[in-house]
């Protein structure tokens, strides 16, 4: 026989360490018990659906295979897997990089990981993309996957998961994973918006996690207010606790950039970390992005002589289209909010851009030191009229053809 009787077993030993109750139940079992393996023979199949749904959410970390199958013989056998808590190792709170934007939201993070279901009850945090809202999700859980039974789930899964268990007259087994949680952190909530049987589903998994003082963090890319098409009890749920928005801040990028500067092993200098600033967003993904790039392409910084080159082009250009306007050029590299000036500012700027390929960051310097957003404002501003006014399309292409031609390009 493959199986020895283990009398008190380590199996009995976790469920005992787990609730009395259930201990009760188990031992009614036959239960055989090697090294590796666990095998459970329950009296019929009611008790062997009881005992499946019982061990799905129990079983983390205990290391053994375990079988349940129903006394009599029948062949089919359940494995139990132990319970997936989708929690990666990668996001913690130590690698997440703290500002004026996201002090908060981290420090009552850090509290809920220390003390989860007691002060913040539920937490929703929301905000933009990108800001780091699904990192502290999984740093929560990260820290207390050990001592807790988590679940870090997106809305979307739990959507699917849950039309599924629909499908295949599983729907008990689907709640009790939730029941038996000690920590559900769900993502992007926005995505209920419309879902009305993910709503009743996930506010009955609601209501009996909160009674049982049980933690919920919630994120979303907006407020539980802007949530439409949601039901009013979800939404006064989720309004209950409470409500912390992620931003990010001019600080705040610039020690992301930083933190990322330095995991990519390039260089920590001032002009690196300006360089990645203004061709940034605020997006920490779209920074992690433009890091990663310069680490594979390098950075690419011209010699003294080409700047000095590029410089004069840059004021070919100003020249060249300051002379169509009838205006004086350094007109435009000052703050002159007159129509004309601005015009002929924004069309200098986009030809800088558009023949010359130079980052916003830099035009802007030859234009006063403007900042880099004045310069993508200004390109997108003249892209979008040349798309809406033909004139002012052929002014542009007259003034790009004579450019070109000068620069012999
Ligand atoms: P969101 O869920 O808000 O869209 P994510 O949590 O997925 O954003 O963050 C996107 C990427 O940026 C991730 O790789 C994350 O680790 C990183 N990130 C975001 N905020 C920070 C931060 N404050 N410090 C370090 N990395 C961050
Ligand atoms: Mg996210």
């Amino acid at each position: 026989m493959l199986f020895q009787t283990m009398e008190g077993g380590s199996f009995l030993n976790l469920i005992e360490s787990i609730d009395k109750f259930a201990v009760g139940i188990f031992r009614q079992f036959l239960i055989r018990e090697d090294a590796d393996k666990v095998l459970i023979l329950t009296p019929n199949e009611e008790y062997k659906r009881w005992a499946i749904a019982y061990l799905s959410t129990r079983l983390k970390g205990f290391g053994k295979k375990v079988v349940v199958e129903c006394e009599g013989g029948r062949k089919e056998q359940k494995e139990i897997e132990s319970p997936k808590d989708n929690l990666l190792d990668k996001y913690t709170f130590e690698n997440f990089v703290v500002g004026p934007s996201n002090e908060l939201a981290y420090k009552v993070c850090l509290e809920v990981a220390k003390n989860p279901g007691k002060l913040f009850n539920p937490l929703f945090i929301y905000g933009r993309s990108g800001l780091g809202k699904t990192h502290l999700l999984h740093a929560i859980g990260n820290q207390l996957k050990a001592r807790y039974r988590v679940l870090y789930i997106p809305l979307m899964d739990f959507s699917d998961s849950m039309v599924k268990a629909f499908k295949e007259n599983r729907v008990e087994e689907f709640r009790e994973r939730f029941f038996n949680l000690d920590v559900l952190l769900l993502d992007d909530v926005q995505f209920l918006v419309g879902k009305e049987r993910t709503q009743i589903e996930l506010f009955r998994i609601y209501e009996k996690l909160q009674a049982e003082e049980k933690q919920i963090v919630l994120v979303s890319d907006r407020h539980p207010r802007d949530l439409k098409d949601v039901s009013e009890r979800l939404i006064s749920r989720f309004e209950s606790g409470l409500i912390i928005e992620v931003g990010l801040d001019e600080e705040t990028k610039r020690r992301i950039i930083k933190q990322k500067l330095i995991l990519y092993g390039l260089p920590l200098d001032q002009e690196t970390i300006d360089y990645v600033f203004e061709n940034t967003g605020y997006n920490v993904r779209e920074i992690e992005g433009f890091v990663k790039t310069l680490k594979v392409s390098g950075i690419k910084r011209l010699p003294k002589s080409e700047e000095l080159d590029k410089e004069k082009k840059v004021q070919l250009i100003i020249n060249t289209v300051a002379k169509g306007f009838k205006l004086n050029p350094e007109l435009l590299k000052k703050d002159t909010k007159e129509r004309k000036v601005i015009n002929a500012r924004h069309i200098a700027m986009f030809l800088c851009k558009t023949i010359l390929n130079l980052p916003y960051s830099q035009i802007g310097e030859f234009f006063g030191k403007k900042d880099h957003t004045a310069v993508m404002y200004a390109v997108k501003k003249v892209e979008q009229r040349c798309r809406e006014d033909r004139k002012f399309m052929y002014m542009v292409s007259f003034f790009e053809k004579s450019i070109r031609k000068s620069l012999g390009l």
